[in-house]
């Protein structure tokens, strides 16, 4: 059921810490932590406790905690020092926009140029 942790999600499984992550921040709705294969010398993946498949989902069934999401992102950009040069949120949704994990997160990248448009 959407919104409940789902036994074959990763991210539901970093949440319960289950499997390790280098968390960078943690809230009653969101964890932070950096990403496995950084593309960006900051990049953090933001995510919401509950489990939603992508971002829009999240956002139509619970909007606060979209809220949240976006919020924690950016105290996290000037966290890391990141938010005078510039940094990018990023949601990919659907595997054709390079989605792999199909649990809400916010890709925060920042810390060297970022072209537009992205590939
Ligand atoms: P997506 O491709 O779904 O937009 O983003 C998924 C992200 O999760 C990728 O950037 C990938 O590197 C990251 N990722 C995949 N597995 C792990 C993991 O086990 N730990 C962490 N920290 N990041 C992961």
């Amino acid at each position: 059921m959407a919104g409940e942790p789902q036994a074959d999600c990763l991210f539901c499984k970093i949440v319960s810490g289950d499997v390790p992550a280098t968390v960078v921040r943690e809230t009653e709705t969101v964890v932070a932590f950096r990403d496995i294969n950084p593309q960006a010398p900051t990049h953090i993946l933001v995510i919401p406790r509950v489990h939603h498949p992508d971002a829009a989902s999240l956002a139509a069934a619970e909007p606060a905690v979209a809220a949240d999401v976006l919020r924690e992102a950016g105290e996290i950009a000037a966290a890391e020092n990141v938010d005078g040069s510039g940094y990018r949120i990023v949601f990919n949704t659907g595997s054709g926009a390079g989605q792999t994990v199909f649990h809400a997160h916010a890709h925060l990248l920042g810390g060297r140029g970022l072209q537009w448009p992205p590939g």
